[in-house]
């Protein structure tokens, strides 16, 4: 492959696209797929003859709006019924290639199936995402994230079909993870927002200084939502002296769907394989580009399992104004899981909001747990903190977040038991949830 290292584009006519001739593409694939999953999965069938749609009907990008919504709960129904892979499935067994499943950290995993074309499809679009944060053929780039059934295991071949040295990390024990960027001096690093803090945090106490000791330049961040937090970001970057870039992904789809650019004003979505509506969270009424809402996700070019008007359970809007990077993709800004989100004094407060006061503040360690609970009636939180070794202070968090928190417990250095190599529990619901349904 002989591409010019200078161009800033992976892909420079897809990437630059005009809106209108995107859009037209987008068109095209969507008639394919709506008759592809109709023909094909028997789900489909079923339940856009219950609501009288047929995939002629898609006229425009707006007519999938006639067509019903499918959730988790759609894919744990109807996985393994009929068919090993179920009835969202449209190929058969023998076209399926590889199979990845999510966490089930909201109930029993769903399995996401991929053909063959899919696959290389994915990881023509995780290529396009290193490039787009300046990976080069001339990078070492450690892949630390899980390889274990997870989807983002597999990213690590996009980064190698673009041509740099890549070193199959996975969920190494810290002190050896340590190792490999100190002897093989790796320039690029992917793991969670969370470990890669930790990390830093870990380098420095074993006498490593990450920002002379090793050569990390960049660190994608990705499966919580830490990098799209500017004060979590600036955080990790002043351990590693690196830049830190956020990734989105999402275990029914790819490794990552979406990734920041050098403006770091929201992440690219790839709009060429997947359609993007917001919609109202109680509702499921349709909101304008721009508007809070839930974010609902088709896929327009996988054949394995089409996803048609899947709700992600993820709050966010989308940005489809043309970036200052000269890419015409939409960018979609993440602001949490609708499950994580809570209400109190009638504001919706996500997680987010407070790990962004939390990693601000000097003289704590950037831990954090919040627990919700009831009181009189009413939504209250609580936020745990741990004061960092060297503060002798008692921390003002308090006054400093937008919704109060009813009271905050400090804790020793360590106190709090949230690190973890891979997703950091950070919300603790002490409500009696029986009560407040
Ligand atoms: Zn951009």
């Amino acid at each position: 492959m002989s591409r010019d290292i200078n161009n800033k584009f992976w892909d420079e006519e897809l990437e630059t696209l005009p809106r209108e001739e995107l859009e037209k593409r987008q068109l095209a694939d969507l008639q394919e797929i709506v008759k592809f999953a109709y023909d094909n999965a028997p789900y489909y069938k079923r339940s856009f003859d219950e609501a009288g749609v047929k995939p002629e009907d898609i006229k425009t990008l707006k007519d999938i709006q006639k067509f019903p919504f499918i959730n988790k709960t759609t894919q744990r129904d109807t996985q393994g019924v009929g068919s090993f892979l179920g009835e969202l499935a449209a190929v058969p067994e023998e076209d399926v290639v590889f199979i990845s499943t999510s966490s089930g950290s909201t109930g029993v995993p769903t399995m996401s199936p991929f053909t063959k074309k899919d696959f290389d499809e994915f990881q023509e679009t995780e290529s396009r995402w290193f490039w787009q944060i300046g990976m080069r053929p001339n990078d070492r780039y450690v892949h630390a994230l899980n390889f274990s059934l997870y989807v983002g295991g597999p990213d690590v071949i996009g980064a190698q079909n673009l041509g740099a040295l890549c070193i199959w990390g996975g969920t190494l024990p810290s002190e050896r993870l340590l190792f490999v960027l100190k002897t093989y001096q790796p320039t690029v690093i992917w793991t969670s927002p969370s470990y890669a803090w930790q990390l830093g945090e870990k380098a420095l106490k074993s006498g490593i200084d990450p920002k002379k000791d090793l050569n990390i330049k960049k660190i994608i961040v990705a499966g919580e939502l830490g990098g799209s937090i500017e004060a979590t970001r600036k955080a990790i970057e002043d351990i590693w002296g690196a830049e830190v870039y956020d990734f989105y992904g999402l275990s029914d789809i790819f490794g990552a769907c979406a990734a920041m650019c050098e403006a770091k004003d929201g992440l690219h979505i790839a709009e060429n394989h997947i359609l993007v509506e917001t919609v109202d969270l109680h509702t499921g009424e349709i909101l304008e580009p721009g508007q809070v809402g839930e974010l609902v996700f088709t896929t327009l070019r996988k054949h394995a399992r089409p996803l048609i008007r899947f709700r992600t359970g993820d709050i966010g809007r989308i940005d489809t104004t043309k970036c200052s990077c000269g890419r015409t993709h939409g960018r979609i800004h993440i602001l949490g899981r609708k499950d994580d989100m809570f209400i109190v004094s009638a504001v919706n407060v996500f997680p987010s909001d407070i790990e962004a006061v939390v990693r601000e503040h000097k003289g704590i360690t950037g831990e954090y747990l919040i627990r919700i609970f009831e009181k009189d009636f009413t939504n209250k939180y609580a936020v745990e903190i741990e004061k960092s070794a060297d503060n002798t202070k008692t921390a003002a968090l308090k006054a400093r977040i937008g919704v109060k928190p009813a009271r905050v417990v400090v804790h020793p250095d360590g106190g709090l038991n949230t690190r973890s190599e891979h997703k950091s529990k950070r919300v603790i619901d002490e409500r009696n949830l029986e009560y407040n349904i």
